[in-house]
Formats: structure tokens, sequence, C-alpha cells
């Protein structure tokens, strides 16, 4: 068994509720994880396979008919290290697997749609990663801070990107949102590099300092993202970003997270293993059958061991996030929920020391015992379907 490391889980330990308070974030923390970069570094290598094989089930699943998807939105001002993570977090897994898209500054066509237009088109297909380097949430950002629409518009946008999300979600997507969120101080050391290297000035845009000089304007609008928009079903994960390893391990791990409570089947086949077989031997020289299967042999053995290697690390992260969430920050939903519940709530954790409702909790443990059950009869089918898996398959 690996260092455990995270001390508590970074979907519980960043996960903004509807009372975070952004002013108060220490942006060089590293929340949850009990480690330094070292280690920080060695997970992120560690989770490398397992998050490959995920990422290559959840595809070969979405190629045979699941619906199911994950859409991870990044934002974050300049230099706070978006394109870090899409290098490093993302650069693990299959390129084929991963649709990125980055939202810049609307072009003439898209200024002509609706502000969530170009942003449809870009929701990842079933069996796909999609990655948001930046997101609609600018267009209650910067077209905020900036004033590019009235107020009256963009106050309305925060229920309708909550709507929005809530579709996506319905539909099978799972969408994991980060804020890399880094000091004032820490990013002026960052445009300053950007401006003394010759290998990093292509990254510096002057009108990075407009944006910088508006620093504050664009904290209490982020502040209001988290608070109007960090929902129960696309919550906001508020990660300090001060520390470029800390943030890339926070987001592998929320990302592996996610997938493992997707938990992607590898799909059945449509066709007879015998069939097939006979099939393909009419066409092999006899004499080499037997040499032909006992290749085969070894590499299902194989195959069968990295399978096993799956599961144990699979099972290990599933147990670290499945601790008790009772004192996370509650969610918008649960902040508007009518104040005698939320007194109720408070006794009742008082008193067992769980912050959640019985609802939540019943629904919590139907859905463990579910996913108990998924897994029991799981682990016997995938036991038997195992097929060949080339091991050269990472990358
Ligand atoms: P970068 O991510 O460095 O390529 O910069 C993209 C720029 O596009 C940033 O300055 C964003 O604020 C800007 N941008 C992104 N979305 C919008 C939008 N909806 N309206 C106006 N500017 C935007
Ligand atoms: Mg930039």
């Amino acid at each position: 068994m690996s260092k455990k490391l995270w001390e508590t889980a970074p979907h519980l330990a960043l996960r903004a509720g509807a009372n975070f308070d952004l002013a108060g974030l220490d942006r060089s923390s590293t929340p949850g994880f009990d480690g330094d970069k070292d280690d920080g570094k060695d997970r992120m290598e560690e989770r490398a396979e397992l998050l490959n094989e995920l990422q290559e089930r959840l595809f070969a699943a979405g190629k045979h008919g699941a619906k199911e998807s994950v859409l991870l939105v990044i934002q974050g001002l300049d230099t706070a290290g978006k394109g870090g993570i899409v290098r490093h977090v993302m650069g693990m897994v299959d390129p084929q697997g991963v649709a990125m898209a980055s939202f810049g500054v609307p072009t003439k066509e898209e200024l002509s749609h609706h502000y969530l237009w170009r942003v449809r088109r870009e929701l990842p297909e079933p069996g796909k990663i999609g990655v948001f380097d930046r997101s609609h949430y600018e267009d209650v950002l910067v077209a905020r801070v900036d004033e590019l629409v009235e107020e009256d518009v963009w106050r309305k946008r925060y229920d309708e990107i909550n709507r929005f999300e809530k579709k996506i979600v319905d539909s099978g997507t799972t969408i994991i949102k980060v804020a890399l969120m880094c000091s004032k101080e820490e990013q002026a050391g960052r445009i300053l590099e950007r401006i003394e290297r010759p290998d990093k000035r292509w990254k510096h845009n002057p009108g990075d300092l407009d944006t910088r000089a508006k620093w504050d304007d664009y904290q209490e609008a982020y502040q209001d993202v988290f608070r109007l928009t960090s929902t129960d079903y696309a919550p906001w994960y508020v990660v300090p970003a001060d520390k470029k390893w800390y943030s890339r391990v926070a987001v592998t791990e929320l990302l592996t997270q996610a997938l493992i409570d997707i938990d992607p089947q590898w799909p059945k086949p449509r066709w007879h293993v015998d069939v097939q077989k006979r099939r393909l031997f009419e066409t092999v020289d006899p004499d080499i059958v037997d040499e032909l299967e006992q290749a085969v042999a070894e590499q299902v053995a194989d195959a069968e061991d990295d399978h096993g290697d799956y599961l144990k690390t699979k099972e290990e992260v599933a147990e670290l996030a499945h601790v008790d969430d009772g004192d996370r920050a509650p969610t918008v939903e649960e902040s508007e929920e009518d104040e005698a519940l939320s007194n109720v709530r408070t006794m009742a954790a008082a008193s067992t020391g769980v912050g959640k409702g019985a609802k939540d909790q019943d629904k919590d443990n139907k859905s463990k015992k579910s996913k108990k059950d998924k897994k029991s009869k799981k682990s016997k089918k995938d036991k038997k379907s195992k097929k060949k898996k080339g091991k050269g398959a990472k990358n």
C-alpha cells in the first residue's frame, strides 16, 4: 500500500460551500495533503497508470453506447497555472480521449450568439474527458469586471449557468470545476518571469497587467461565482495555486476520483470468442497455432496481473474519498433550505458529530450500498471477461 498523503480527500478539502470565504484562503497552503513537493510529484507518477486505465475504460465504454463523460473546467487569473494543469495532468492520459477547448475573447460570430452557444459546442461526447481552459464563467468574471454587459444581464447568468450545468450533468457528464487561486505577490513574480525570460515572453500579454490592476474586482467576482454556482451536482474546488506541484496533484486526484465514481466498465464483446477464434485459425498456418496461443496466454496472464493492481489502487483511492464528509461546508442548495431544517441539521450534527441531514445520509448509504453491490458483481465479471490488453497501452 502506498503512502496515504491525502489526509482529507481533495474533493472534501477543496470544495467551496455556500459560506466559502475567498479572502481567507491561504494560497500557498496545501489543503488535505500531508507531503512535500517530491511527494506530490511521486503521487502523480503513481496515479498515471490508474488514470490511464480509467480513461481508456471511459473511452471504450463511450464507443459502445455508455453515455458518461467528464468535463474539467479550469478557471483562474493569468499565470495561475491553467496551462500547466493541461500539460501535466491531462498529459498523463491518451490524447485521443481528451477534448480540449480554450475560451478567449469571443469572436464576432460568437458574439452574435448567446454566451453559452460556444460552450455547448465544445461539450465532451460520451467517453471523452473535456477540458475547458476558461469557460462560460468568463461571462460572469471579465464580463462583470470590465462591464461588457449591464449588471442586470450578468446577474441573471448565475442561475442560468446552474440550470445549464444541471442539464449537462443529467445527460451523463461529471463536471469538475477547479479554480486555481494564486496570491497577488506570486502572480507578480510569475508575470515578471514571463517578461524577463526569453523562452517565456511569448506567454506575456500586456493586457494581463490591466487585468492585474483590477485584482480586487476579480476576487469579488470569483467570490460570487463560488457563492452562487457551487452546486451539489457541479461543485467548485478552489485550489490554492502558489505551489504548482500542489494544484497539479490535487487536480490529478480530483479527476481520478471522479473517474472511479463513474467506474467505467470494459464493454462486453458483441461476438463469440469461440467463433472468432475458429474463423481466425482458418486463416493461420496450423503449425503455428500452438505457438500463437502460448504467446497470447502470457499476455493474458500479464493483463490479469495488471487488473489486480488496478483494482487494488482503485480501492485505495476510493477508500480515501469515502471518509466522513460531515464537516464539509454546505452547498448552495443546502444553504437555501429553510431555517428550520438547518436548525434540525445543526442539532443532529451536535448530537451525532455528523453534519448531514438524514435524507442526505440515507441517499449516501444507498449509493454506497449499490456501489458495493455493483463492485462485487463486477470484479467477478471483470476477471472472466478480461481480454488481452497490450502492455504498451499507456500513452
Ligand atoms: P488567455 O487565456 O491568456 O489566452 O486569455 C484569454 C482572454 O480572453 C482572457 O483575457 C479572458 O478574460 C478573455 N475572455 C475569455 N472569455 C471571455 C468573454 N466571454 N468575454 C470577454 N473576454 C473573454
Ligand atoms: Mg494569458
